[in-house]
């Protein structure tokens, strides 16, 4: 059998409960969408199993053939990557905010007002120190977020977020089991935050900021801390040559984990605003010279959260727009359409109601499914699919499994 491409295209968010009767999915005029799931195969998916309600990074390392029960080591490793941060085996890694505190450690503002400037000039600042023989790597990214790495011997994940995750004081770490190698890596992040301080509300840029009654981006609050181990690639592990596109730096991250090339969209942004039509056309470049794309898009999520149905259909609407150029121009290629989790928005939040999935290309063995969304797709003959079934069934598609047993 030959070989075909593949695509695989993530809706982050994008399964829904009925408003008013109807779903996003079937508020929505998306005759691209409905035309791949007529001509396709459809179902309904549960990222993680049945019952649980996933996190975007759980979800996406199960969509991508990674069992996260093996390989998910907390967040701050993915964010990281995301941002472009070369990581090392045994690296710990964290997310962080720069935030606004007052002399006694409250915060003020989570995010230091979104600094729209100078983070990157604040974070140079603070990348490069070393604390008890442990090097710390500071990368700012957009707007408040940055990543941190604590480079060094003898140290460990299991320690707590110095982020209070809501108001209130900042955190002291402390270490998660009994371990000197915790005790030491809470020691270094506690450390950290003290010297950041330090030289954060001294830094030039805080100082401007103050005069203009700005939020001084004087902390840095630390979370997810995770391992770095490297695993074996989707190349190894199945042969084929593999790139993302996405805004977002953990799905960035997590495809960078899996041995994905990413590819740089100019107004892929991660958010609602994002230039889909940019998205559309980078993916199908980077499918003229890999085996397999994974195309990831926030917004639905986005909306979700913020509880706002409208912006919800207004995104559905265009990614139609990008499936159906997808759909016109990688005519051979294997198409699979789905979701990492539900995000109603009349919950705000991801949820376990298992998400329509839809898969389209020459060799998918049609159902009687003629559109895609909730109810639809739960009559399709996919069934219910668990996520880490995605890609061994795409990739069988594409040609590229054996048979079992001879
Ligand atoms: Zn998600
Ligand atoms: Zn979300």
């Amino acid at each position: 059998m030959e070989t075909t491409k593949g695509v695989l295209i993530v809706c982050d968010g994008l399964g829904d409960l009925p408003v008013g009767g109807k779903t996003p999915l079937q508020r929505a005029r998306k005759p691209n969408l409905d035309r791949l799931a007529e001509e396709g195969a459809c179902g309904l998916l549960h990222a993680i199993g049945v019952g649980i309600t996933p996190g975007s990074d759980t979800s996406h390392l199960a969509l991508l053939g990674y069992d996260p029960e093996t390989y998910y080591r907390g967040r701050g490793p993915f964010e990281a990557l995301g941002m472009g941060v070369r990581l090392e085996h045994g690296d710990i890694a964290f997310r962080c905010n720069f935030a606004t505190v007052d002399e006694r450690w409250n915060v003020v503002d989570r995010r230091a007002g979104r600094i729209k400037e100078g983070g990157g000039e604040l974070g140079k600042a603070l990348d490069g120190m070393e604390i008890d023989g442990v090097k710390v790597v500071f990368v700012p990214s957009v707007e408040h977020r940055a990543a941190l790495v604590l480079r060094g011997e003898g140290l460990s994940p299991k320690v707590s977020d110095t982020d209070p995750h809501g108001p209130g004081k900042v955190q002291e770490s402390k270490p998660l089991d009994a371990s000197p190698e915790a005790r030491r890596t809470a020691d270094v992040l506690n450390k950290f935050t003290r010297m950041a301080y330090e030289r954060l509300r001294a830094h030039p840029l805080n100082v401007k900021r103050a005069k203009n009654n700005l939020p001084q981006a004087n902390i840095v609050l630390a979370r997810g801390a995770g391992m770095f181990e490297r695993v074996p690639s989707l190349k190894e592990r199945f042969g084929i040559t593999s790139a993302c596109v996405a805004g977002g730096a953990l799905y960035k991250g997590v495809a960078s984990y899996v041995g994905m090339e990413l590819i740089d969209v100019p107004g892929a942004t991660g958010r609602t605003d994002s230039n889909l039509r940019a998205k559309a056309v980078a993916a199908l470049a980077a499918l003229s010279t890999h085996d397999f794309v994974f195309l990831h898009v926030k917004g639905t999520d986005s909306a979700s959260h913020d509880g706002d149905l409208k912006e919800k259909v207004a995104m559905i609407e265009r990614i139609d727009k990008m499936v159906g150029m997808l759909m016109r121009e990688a005519r051979d290629a294997h198409i699979a359409i789905t979701s990492d989790h539900s995000t109603p928005v009349s919950l705000r939040d991801h949820s376990w109601h298992p998400t329509p999935i839809a898969l389209w290309g020459p060799r998918v063995r049609r159902d009687g499914v003629k559109r895609f969304d909730e109810l639809a797709c739960g009559q399709g003959a996919l069934g219910h699919l668990r996520g880490l079934e995605v890609l061994p069934l795409l990739l069988a598609h594409m040609g590229r499994t054996k048979m079992y047993g001879s």
